[in-house]
């Protein structure tokens, strides 16, 4: 797959990690204590080709918040249960050009959320996956976490709890949707497993074994299962083109040229379709909600890789 020998992606990898691991700028998510108490030097930079090999530097074994990460792997979940083209008519393949949680998007778009990585069309995918009751709802989704990272995942009940209590935008969010005719289950429960969703502990090295599952068509290198299908893929691409890095998303693209998805737990990935899949662990977040030092690592290897997907 045109990568460099195995000793010379480990020298780029520990390069870049070096590099940048004690970068300036950004300040952790406050917005719960759980966030804002993570150590801020913390840093980890992980490379996974499409054929499973794993090349990590820093602290990529440390659990973080999954957080916005989370809404790729339920969008891969649900374009598995209803299909990509039932995803782009009821909740859309667009930029919102606003703030990942704005209600304004969902008042000047009354017919549909615009984005699966947004908070109302991520909610608005919780709420369209295949599930009987909110329990089940959840496992799938966590069962999901799992099998695309091949990772321990589990949920961290101190970040649910503190994010279940203050959640109150999101919920607002829920109702309008609801209202709007665009949440296809109880409001409430969508809220309440997104939050969920959110809550999970991953680590770098997972993001990236996730990443290199995307780059490898649906089948996760790690474990060999075929986690989604191939049509899926290149949709969901698509998605993460267009709202992966909250409304930093177009200058990501300009710059790095690869899909992408952010968290606010200090976690960043980007897809190289039949390449790799790439991620990075730094809880300082700039204006936009991205990892300060992760978008430097990521947009390094992707520059030293030539993995820019435009060019
Ligand atoms: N739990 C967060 C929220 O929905 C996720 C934030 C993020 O990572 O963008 O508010």
């Amino acid at each position: 797959n045109h990568l460099p020998s195995p000793s010379e992606l480990q020298a780029l990898v520990n390069d870049t990690y070096h590099q940048f691991r004690d970068l300036p700028g950004g300040e952790n998510a406050s917005y719960i204590p759980y966030l804002a108490s993570v150590p801020s030097e913390l840093a980890a930079l992980v490379v996974v080709t499409a054929d499973g090999d794993v090349y990590q530097a820093g602290d990529s074994d440390f659990g973080f918040a999954i957080e916005s990460i989370s809404k790729v792997v339920t969008l891969a979940l649900l374009m598995e249960d209803v299909g990509s083209e039932t995803v782009r008519e009821k909740i859309g393949a667009e930029p919102t050009g606003l703030p990942f949680n704005s209600v304004l998007a969902l008042c000047e778009h009354q017919d549909k959320p615009l984005s699966p990585l947004v908070n109302a069309g991520a909610m608005a995918s919780v709420s369209l996956l295949k599930a009987d009751n909110p329990e089940q709802r959840w496992q799938r989704i966590l069962d999901m976490q799992r099998r695309i990272t091949a990772g321990n995942v589990t949920l961290s009940e101190e970040i649910n709890q503190s994010e279940q209590t203050t959640n109150f935008h999101n919920r607002g969010i829920a109702w309008l949707l609801y209202a709007a005719g665009n949440c296809f289950c109880d409001p409430m429960e969508a809220c309440e497993v997104y939050t969920r969703q959110c809550s999970t502990l991953v680590t770098c090295k997972d993001l990236a074994v996730l990443a290199a599952t995307f780059a490898n068509k649906g089948v996760n290198p790690v474990s060999g299962e075929r986690v989604m299908s191939r049509d899926n893929v290149a949709p969901l691409l698509a998605e993460m083109t267009m709202e992966g890095l909250y409304d930093y998303s177009g200058d990501w693209a300009f710059e790095v040229g690869l899909p992408g998805k952010s968290g606010v737990g200090g976690g960043l990935l980007a897809v190289a379709p039949g390449k790799c899949g790439i991620a990075t662990f730094s809880p300082p977040l700039d204006e936009s909600g991205n990892s300060v030092r992760g978008q430097r690592m990521i947009a390094e290897v992707a520059k030293a890789l030539n993995l820019n997907i435009y060019r």
